[in-house]
């Protein structure tokens, strides 16, 4: 688990139109809520510290908060040697370029035009830390500020796809509407700034949002109808951290509850308890394979809330004496969740048996949205274990191709942060394990033959319990190779392969 890096971001409000805001799309290859809405900011840059001349955290947010929407946005909050904001214009345009092409720097570029940073005008509203789930976590400190006369935003399709104002009505609308997606605390932000008029958000009362508190969201949502409770659960060497969901609107499902400790078991029953308060109905949990991280307190909730217990028959067994599995999914199974109010139209979930990690394996894809909770398809902060004899490594890319075909936007993994990204990161764990095997069938060209020599030729430099691991992903590699007739085990010692010819 890492140290959230400290980041800053901008709420830019049109000062021409009172209450209208900027959001900007992040690239949707960037690991990071790629694909997301956004307000525009980024990493605290070591140089920021230097321009503030300050070690507060939030002295120096400012700094990177200016810088930051300069670099996405153009729109720079500075003012001349005469205390007039600067204007947009070609020369604008060039500097920021300069900036953006390592040509220059903030600092340089401050101190030749004699700048001085509007850090008046940034009205600190509050900061928010990355949950657990995420690999990569930020302490982002948010400003609101108005964007100087005579200047427009522009977006540069890069870590960027575009930019779009509107009220927090408006965005909030297209959310519901499933028609963007916004990361989760600008949309809490977004459902604080709608509560009030925007003569009101500078108020520095309880009416207004200006604060320097931490924002806790009592809800990580990534569409109206997918909320996200991150959990520690149990992993192969330490504990690691996953993704449970509660899927639906009035009618919600929980899926994969594996949480390792109370802490956990608490946080699922809190998210469950205040939905229900609220008039939904917990229908019953959902699992996508056996495995205990997946599973490990699916009784306790079963029983306390009195719900049904959905597995694939495989899972079934697997889990038999231990879990009691009420009911059995099969390839094509649809789970419906109910009506949609923001959509007008019924929210179905449709179970994908995508054996090869486990026998039972079955991820749910919701077709509307092209939404895929891909259970241990694909993670995104590590990868996926195929462990044989349970694993296995051809049915298991079969299943994965299986599922890119299906063209998912919004991929919720067990392991690691969404991506709006679904099918590059289906693509992109076929390519990786394409990768592997070519190093797998070199090191066998180059006379390694145990599973030992193999995994310490292809996985070269990994920590030794790690190691294990390792070679169990190259047993499953080379299974499938003796599979397509290209290795051979030796007949005298289990663990000897050599390439066929
Ligand atoms: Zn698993």
């Amino acid at each position: 688990m890492s140290n959230p890096l400290p980041a800053a971001s901008i709420i830019l409000e049109d000062r021409y139109s009172p209450g209208s805001i900027y959001l900007v799309q992040r690239a949707k290859a960037l690991k990071f809520l790629g694909g997301f809405h956004a307000f525009p900011g980024g990493k605290v840059d070591p140089p920021d510290a230097e321009i503030a001349q300050s070690q507060n955290l939030w002295d120096i947010a400012v700094v990177a908060a200016i810088r930051e929407l300069f670099e996405e946005t153009g729109v720079l909050l500075c003012r001349d040697s005469s205390n007039n904001s600067i204007k947009s214009s070609p020369q604008l345009a060039q500097i920021r370029c300069d900036l953006l092409e390592k040509r220059s720097d903030f600092a340089s570029i401050i101190r030749d035009n004699n700048w001085v940073l509007s850090a008046s005008d940034l009205y600190p509203i509050g900061y928010f830390t990355t949950p657990l789930f995420s690999p990569m976590r930020f302490e982002t400190r948010f400003f609101l500020a108005k964007i100087p006369s005579g200047q427009t935003p522009e977006v540069f399709e890069n870590e960027l796809e575009n930019g779009v104002w509107g009220t927090p009505a408006e965005h909030l609308k297209k959310w519901y509407a499933d028609d963007i997606l916004i990361s989760p605390p600008v949309l809490a932000l977004l459902e604080k700034l709608n509560k009030s008029p925007a003569s009101d958000w500078r108020l520095s009362s309880d009416k207004g949002l200006i604060t320097q508190d931490e924002f806790v969201l009592d809800r990580v949502r990534f569409a109206s109808w997918i909320q996200v409770v991150s959990v520690a659960c149990p992993g192969p060497s330490l504990p690691q951290i996953g993704n449970v969901f509660l899927v639906g609107l009035s009618k919600f499902y929980l899926i994969d509850p594996g949480a390792l400790d109370d802490l956990g078991v608490l946080a699922i029953q809190k998210a469950i308890q205040s939905r229900v308060n609220e008039g939904d109905s917990f229908y019953g949990i959902l699992l996508t394979h056996h495995h205990p991280d997946h599973t490990n307190s699916a009784n306790h909730f079963a029983d306390l809330w009195d719900v049904p217990v959905l597995a694939h028959l495989a899972t079934a067994e697997k889990l038999l004496n231990k879990i009691q599995v009420s009911q059995h999914l099969d390839d094509c199974d649809q789970i419906p969740l109910g009506f949609n109010p923001f959509t007008g139209s019924n929210l179905v979930l449709t179970a994908y048996h995508t054996p090869g990690h486990a026998p039972g394996h079955l991820v749910f894809f919701e077709a509307k949205t092209k939404t895929l909770f891909a259970g241990d398809l694909v993670s995104t902060s590590t990868t996926v274990l195929v462990s044989p004899p349970d694993g296995h490594l051809a049915t298991y890319i079969h299943s994965i191709n299986r599922m890119a075909d299906f063209n998912p936007e919004l991929l919720m993994p067990f392991h690691g942060c969404p991506s709006a990204n679904g099918k590059g990161v289906l693509q992109t764990a076929v390519f990786h394990r394409e990768k592997r095997e070519a190093a797998l069938l070199l090191a066998l060209a180059n006379n390694c033959h145990s599973l030992e020599a193999l995994a310490n030729e292809v996985y070269r430099g990994l920590p030794d319990p790690l190691m294990k691991l390792a070679q169990k992903q190259i047993h499953a590699g080379l299974i499938k190779l003796s599979e397509e007739g290209i290795v051979i085990a030796s007949l005298n010692d289990a663990n000897e392969w050599k390439l066929a010819q």
